[in-house]
C-alpha cells in the first residue's frame, strides 16, 4: 500500500507540474499511461476472478467422498474403513450384510490387471451398495490363486489354502465375536459352475468351524443337546439362525454364467472387469501373446459386460439379504 500512495503522490506531482508548466501533451501522456497500467491490472483482476468461477462451477457435482461412499440415512459412509463405531453398531444392530469381496492376485494375460478377479468382486458391491443398505469390507487380495494360469514370473502371488483358511477364520473370528450376524463372502474365482475349488472351501470350512465354535463356547458344550434348545429346529428360520450367520457366494452364479459366459481372461471376463472398471483391459495388449484362453477377448465389451453386472446384482440382491 506504501508503494502505491508513493506512486500515486508521485504521479499527482509530475501532472501536476506539467499542467502549471502548461506542458499539457506530456500532462496527457502520464495520464494515459497510468490509466493502461491501470486498465492492464483490472483486466487482469477480472480474468483472474473469470477463472476462479470457472473452477468452482466445475467441481463435479459430488465431492470425492460422496462419489465414493454414498450417504444413506445416518450413515455416512459404507465401507468399514471408513465408518463410525455409531454407524457399526446400527447395522449391526439392524442386522445388515456385511460383504467380503474375496479375488487374487493372478496373472490374466497381458491385455488384463492382474487384481481382475478381486476388483470384479469389488465392483459389483460398489454397484450393489448404491441400491441396498450394505456394508462394504476392504477386499481379499492375496488367496490361493494356484499356479493353474501361470507360474510367479508370470505375476501369479498363490497363498496355500490351508494359510488363507487360517487367515479368513481369524478375520471371521473377530467379526462373528463383534455382533455382526449377517456375514458374506463374496468371491471370483475359479468357480465355474459354482464347482468347490480351494478358495470357496477353505471360505466355506472356515465359516463352518468357527460358528461350530463360537456356539460352543457361547452357550457350552452339549447346547444342541440341551433341553432349552428344543425349540432348535422351529426357530432356525428365524433371523437368528446360525447357519446363516456366514455365508459364501459367488459372483455369478451357475444360473448368470449360463446366461452369459464364464471364463479367465477371455471375452466374458474381460467385459465384466472392463464394465466396471474401464481402464484395467486394453484389448491392443492381446496381440502381444498367442495363449488361448486370452484370443477370445478381442470381443470383449463394456456393453457385453453392462449385462453381466445387472444380472449378476439381481442375482445377488436376492441372495444378499
Ligand atoms: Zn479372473
Amino acid at each position: 500500500m506504501g508503494e502505491y500512495r508513493k506512486y500515486s503522490h508521485w504521479l499527482y506531482n509530475i501532472t501536476l507540474y506539467k499542467v502549471l508548466t502548461r506542458d499539457w501533451q506530456k500532462a496527457y501522456s502520464v495520464i494515459r499511461t497510468s490509466l493502461l497500467t491501470l486498465e492492464k491490472l483490472i483486466l487482469l483482476s477480472i480474468l483472474f476472478l473469470l477463472q476462479t468461477a470457472w473452477k468452482i462451477i466445475n467441481l463435479p457435482t459430488d465431492s470425492f467422498r460422496s462419489q465414493t461412499y454414498k450417504k444413506k440415512g445416518e450413515f455416512d459412509f459404507m465401507k468399514l474403513e471408513y465408518i463410525f463405531p455409531k454407524d457399526i453398531e446400527k447395522a449391526k444392530a439392524e442386522k445388515w450384510p456385511l460383504v467380503i469381496p474375496v479375488g487374487t492376485i493372478e496373472y490374466h494375460g497381458p491385455h488384463c490387471s492382474f487384481g481382475c478377479d478381486t476388483l470384479v468382486a469389488y465392483g459389483l458391491l460398489e454397484r450393489l451398495e448404491k441400491e441396498k443398505n450394505i456394508i462394504v469390507a476392504p477386499p481379499i487380495w492375496y488367496s490361493p490363486s494356484s499356479y493353474a494360469v501361470a507360474g510367479p514370473e508370470k505375476g501369479t502371488i498363490h497363498v496355500e489354502s490351508d494359510v488363507f483358511e487360517q487367515y479368513i477364520y481369524n478375520i471371521l473370528k473377530s467379526l462373528l465375536y463383534g455382533g455382526w450376524r449377517n456375514i458374506y463372502l463374496l468371491i471370483h474365482h475359479q468357480y465355474e459352475q459354482e464347482n468347490l475349488l480351494p478358495m470357496t472351501l477353505s471360505c466355506m470350512k472356515a465359516a463352518k468351524k468357527l460358528t461350530f465354535e463360537y456356539l460352543e463356547d457361547t452357550r457350552g458344550k452339549g447346547w444342541w443337546g440341551d433341553n432349552s434348545n428344543k425349540e432348535f429346529y422351529d426357530q432356525l428360520d428365524g433371523q437368528d439362525n446360525p447357519w446363516n450367520w456366514i455365508t459364501v457366494l459367488p459372483c455369478m452364479s451357475k444360473e448368470v454364467q449360463n446366461a452369459t459366459g464364464y471364463d479367465h481372461a477371455g471375452k466374458w471376463e474381460c467385459s465384466i472387469l472392463s464394465a466396471l472398471y474401464p481402464e484395467t483391459v486394453v484389448k491392443e495388449y492381446i496381440k502381444d501373446s498367442d495363449e488361448w484362453f486370452i484370443q477370445d477377448a478381442i470381443e470383449s465389451s463394456t456393453e457385453i459386460g453392462e449385462n453381466m453386472v445387472s444380472l449378476c446384482l439381481e442375482d445377488l440382491k436376492n441372495k444378499i439379504k
